[in-house]
């Protein structure tokens, strides 16, 4: 990653605004969906306290970000965030490469700085954005925060920081769908307990789902809620399936496999 901090220029102010308007769409989503809930509003907390909104800029090499100080601040907080307007992925090959179709919004750590990447154009309803952004954000909380600092093998220390996050996300969704996706998920674990099949079943549940988060507007979200459902069923069932102090290692064993295998990514 390369941060650039030279002086500001007009087009930037409009950029700040442009950019502005977007994050304050996906914040929105982020409360909606956050509710009550303590880890969800620490997150959000982070987030709100630390937030830089940024622009991603052409370098040599690497993924070129420059934090927008609209003219006040001298130096960058630690979560920079870019939302990335239509015609930012051409910024450079780095930036088309890491943005590509399916991308909605994403992570990524540098040394004691986080950066999350929100889409424009996002193709998502706010239920999704709100819990990606969540996701991101506990993502760029846990890395600036070193939470998980004693893990010094980085796949496990990956599989860790994703346990947690789904753990949230997997929360907001039970308070969300209430009865119906209580139902729904338990239908799912007696369906994955019988196959061996360890991926989810795209369109199984697409008319149930959209019972109870709406229509979905796009591919991306649908594939999203789709794997989202299914690996809450997965958590569940390792919890009924294994002893209680026995669950955390069996879910980072399980997640694991999921990114070697790549049903995550
Ligand atoms: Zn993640």
């Amino acid at each position: 990653m390369f941060l650039c901090f030279c002086g500001s220029v007009s087009a930037e102010v409009n950029s700040y605004a442009e950019r502005t308007e977007v994050y304050d769409q996906w914040m929105k989503a982020a409360k909606n969906i956050a509710g009550d809930d303590e880890g969800a509003k620490d997150v959000l907390d982070f987030i709100i306290a630390n937030e830089q909104k940024s622009m991603p800029i052409y370098t040599d090499e690497g993924l070129g970000i420059r934090p927008l100080l609209n003219g006040v601040q001298k130096e960058a907080k630690s979560l920079l965030v870019i939302c990335l307007m239509p015609g930012d992925e051409n910024t450079s090959p780095e930036w088309f490469e890491t943005t590509d179709n399916s991308f909605a919004a994403g992570f990524m750590g540098d040394e004691s700085m986080s950066i999350i990447v929100l889409r424009a154009q996002a193709q998502m309803s706010d239920v999704w954005k709100g819990l990606l952004f969540l996701h991101e954000g506990f993502h760029a909380m846990a890395h600036v925060k070193k939470f998980f600092a004693e893990e010094k093998d980085p796949l496990r220390h990956r599989v860790i920081e994703e346990y947690f996050a789904y753990a949230m996300e997997f929360n907001l969704l039970r308070k969300y769908g209430g009865k119906a996706y209580e139902t729904l998920l338990d239908k799912e674990v007696v369906r994955i307990k019988k196959t061996d099949k360890v991926a989810p079943e795209y369109g199984m549940y697409e008319k149930e789902l959209t019972r109870i988060f709406g229509k979905s507007v796009s591919q991306r979200e649908t594939f999203l809620r789709e794997t989202i459902f299914w690996l809450n069923a997965q958590f569940q069932k390792i919890a009924d399936e294994v002893k209680p102090e026995k669950v955390d290692d069996a879910i980072a064993t399980f997640l694991l496999g999921c990114y070697q295998n790549e049903i995550l990514q």
